[in-house]
């Protein structure tokens, strides 16, 4: 197989990386391993739907490239659970995404989304409108208005 030119970016480090048939002892276990670029092809395709020509520009591969990467991880999914193997997530050609910070002017909730998504339209915790991009999740006074207050204002009389 040749090898990949370019990273696949992924937008998290999985939380759970290992998983066991219940009531099967490990000796008996064979594993399958799957990359974490296999993973982010299934958490875009399945998970969040998306079409493969958008997942792929997600993880910056071609869109044949995409659909051989998520029908491999389907494949290997599908082994898992058909033939009752152990499954582990590891390595794999990625980069983790670069992240963008943003805030929300209505209830101060703070978040970060990959570069490459677009831009938000609502605060994901109360639904609000008014949010904004900020340059880092930094800790906010408490009792402040709010307002990002700014520095450096020029063109000042
Ligand atoms: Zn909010």
């Amino acid at each position: 197989m040749p090898r990949p030119h370019r990273n696949r970016i992924v937008v998290n480090q999985p939380e759970v990386i290992r998983f066991k048939p219940a009531g099967v002892p490990a000796a008996k276990l064979e594993e399958i391993v799957l990359g974490m670029d296999e993973l982010e092809a299934i958490r875009l395709a399945d998970f969040e739907g998306m079409y493969h020509e958008e997942a792929a520009e997600h993880m910056n591969v071609s869109r044949p490239t995409f659909g051989r990467i998520v029908a491999e991880a389907r494949r290997k999914v599908a082994t898992m659970i058909v033939e009752g193997k152990s499954l582990r997530i590891e390595g794999g050609p990625v980069t983790l995404a670069k992240l963008r910070a943003f805030a929300c002017r209505g209830c101060g909730y703070a978040w970060q989304e990959p570069h490459g998504t677009g831009r938000p339209e609502r605060c994901p915790a109360c639904s609000h409108e008014d949010i904004h991009r900020t340059d880092a999740l930094r800790g906010r006074g408490s009792g402040g208005c709010g307002h990002r207050h700014k520095r450096g204002r020029k063109g000042r009389p």
